[in-house]
């Protein structure tokens, strides 16, 4: 399985954001598995400033269920893991409880601090920049959480940890890494 997490923004406010969490089947074909009949649907948030950890945990405790213990059908046993979760960034870092790609530590991938050139944080390229591991990563949120601040860009604890490892399963999709940049370059040109 992939969780997906589909942001959208609706225009009409700008407080107002919609998100659709989704599953798609990884071991089904790419023209299969994205088809709109086998994508499952898990929940959705509408509102202003979700609460992830609330949603993941209240409004998707199925998820919880069938990881703990699988499921049957017929009389075949089946285990569900999930591989990975895609997200956009916005959403990424907030699924992660992590801090936005605009601000120091935003990478959560890597612990590339990030510099303020004209009150905007960049990425130069730097030698050694230390990658995340799962037990870091872990290890950071716990820091986060007794001391509430925010530590090495990680806020805290995210409850999708109990389903997938972080980093290790948070994936940078093709879509938002390679396309959106260059449709918004050709919309400023
Ligand atoms: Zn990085």
């Amino acid at each position: 399985m992939e969780e997906g997490l589909k942001h959208l923004r609706l225009v009409l406010d700008n407080n107002f954001d919609q998100m659709i969490a989704y599953q798609a089947i990884v071991e089904l074909p790419p023209i299969l598995r994205a088809s709109f009949e086998n994508i499952i649907f898990n929940s959705s948030w509408t509102g202003s400033q979700p609460d992830f950890n609330l949603w993941l945990q209240k409004y998707n405790e199925k998820i919880d269920l069938i990881i703990r213990n699988g499921f049957k059908w017929q009389t075949i046993k089946f285990e569900l893991k999930i591989h990975a979760i895609i997200a956009d960034s916005r959403s990424r870092s907030k699924i992660c409880n992590s801090i936005q790609f605009n601000g120091y530590y935003g990478c959560i991938k890597c612990m590339h601090p990030g510099i303020a050139v004209e009150r905007v944080v960049v990425y130069p390229n730097l030698p050694h920049v230390k990658l995340r591991t799962n037990s870091c990563s872990n290890l950071q949120a716990e820091t986060a959480e007794k001391s509430s601040v925010c530590f090495k860009g990680i806020k805290g604890f995210t409850y999708i940890s109990n389903w997938i490892s972080i980093p290790n399963d948070v994936i940078y999709d093709y879509m938002h890494l390679c396309l959106i940049g260059i449709i918004f370059l050709k919309k400023i040109r």
